[in-house]
């Protein structure tokens, strides 16, 4: 449906953005284009609406090459959603939907009745929104009119730059899922860019995995992940992966060196703290359950005491803790009793972790 042949584009002042940059998205396939800022994913974008002209090589679209249609018109068939929206401020939530279907000429009372459909579809009551400004929108429901508006025209093609980048991630990753939603039953071919390897992975059914303006690897997310094509992509999937191990990594015993004296988490009467019986803990200060890890750097840096979480907090949270102190190491004690100290956890815990994971993820594949 989209097909790049080694298209290369230099700008002025010698810049080469892509090189030699040959690919293809299936009909009704949504590619992720990822890597790192600067790498050439917005410019690649832009060549297929034609924002910006290729250097050399060929785009086609559908067997079409794009050199030979007129950009505007080749717009109107591109839907088209960035990151900044790019929302009328002064057209009100349904007529900025209705945008490209008023250009292509729709009736008004038409285009109104798609626009009103499409907020629908993105989970915008028209009631409710259709109506208001961009301005009195928050920012999730403003990308959500994004979106309603690249596809009012039924496109058979979306470009996507950075489409959920400007929301907090929380509604970031509730907007990915409502766009699956979507895709599963609009089906258009999509290509988006993300400097997010986590969203590449979630939304692509390929990813084209971007070094300086080339592909490093073009592949599903499983073999992107599990089988790095070259030491770039190892690395640029490693990093990630080792972060997101840490979440999902529960401290364990075996991680835990001996608590070093005068390091419990408690007041000086239960330095060593492992003692059964002193588990409602010292002096009261403990909330006594799901004592997480913010609890814990709360607890420390309300009080001066030694950090602490409990056995099964994240590896992530006790290296967040084990970060904001100067100890070096962060006490860890049973869960539900802060008093009861079972060990420490210090980064060459952290590190052994990892490793003990990294092996068991390997051994399971
Ligand atoms: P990405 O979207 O991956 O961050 P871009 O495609 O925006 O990367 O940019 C790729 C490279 O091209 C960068 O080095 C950028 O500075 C350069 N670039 C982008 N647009 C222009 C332009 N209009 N003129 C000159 N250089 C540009
Ligand atoms: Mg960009």
């Amino acid at each position: 449906m989209i097909r790049f042949e080694q298209v290369t584009k230099r700008y002025a002042d010698g810049t080469t953005a892509v090189d030699e940059l040959s690919f293809e998205v299936a009909e009704g396939e949504l590619v992720t284009l990822v890597g790192p800022s600067g790498c050439g994913k917005t410019t690649t974008m832009k060549m297929v609406n034609r924002l910006v002209e290729p250097t050399s090589g060929r785009i086609l679209l559908g067997g079409e090459d794009i050199a030979t249609v007129d950009p505007v018109r080749l717009r109107r068939t591109i839907g088209y959603v960035i990151q900044q929206v790019g929302l009328f401020p002064h057209r009100t939530v349904l007529d900025n939907t209705a945008t490209v279907p008023a250009l292509l000429g729709w009736k008004k009372a038409r285009a109104r009745e798609r626009a009103a459909e499409l907020l629908d579809l993105v989970g915008l009551d028209p009631g409710t929104y259709g109506h208001r400004y961009p301005e009195q929108l928050s920012g999730g429901q403003r990308q959500r009119v994004g979106v309603a508006r690249a596809l009012a025209a039924d496109p058979p093609v979306l470009l996507m730059d950075e489409p959920f980048g400007a929301v907090d991630p929380v509604v970031r990753e509730r907007l990915q899922s409502e766009f699956l939603k979507l895709q599963a039953t609009v089906r258009k071919t999509v290509l988006l860019v993300t400097h997010d390897l986590e969203e590449a992975i979630r939304l692509g059914d390929r990813i084209a995995v971007y070094g300086q303006g080339r592909i490093e690897q073009f592949d599903t997310p499983t073999t992107v992940l599990g089988a790095p094509a070259t030491p770039y992509v190892a690395d640029f999937v490693g990093a990630d992966r080792g972060l997101k191990r840490l979440a999902v990594t529960p401290v364990t015993e075996a991680d835990l060196e001996e608590p070093a004296p005068g390091r419990a988490s408690g007041s000086p009467g239960t330095a060593t703290g492992t003692a059964p019986g002193t588990s409602s803990g010292p002096s009261g200060t403990a909330p006594g359950r799901s004592l997480g890890a913010a609890t814990g750097k709360a607890l420390g840096a309300a009080t001066g005491e030694a950090p602490a979480v409990p056995l099964g907090a994240s590896l992530k949270d006790a290296l967040a803790v084990l970060l904001q102190h100067d100890a070096g190491r962060v006490a860890v004690h049973a869960p539900g009793e802060p008093g009861r100290v079972l060990g420490s956890l210090t980064t060459a815990g952290v590190h052994r972790a990892l490793r003990r994971t990294a092996a068991a993820e390997v051994s399971s594949r």
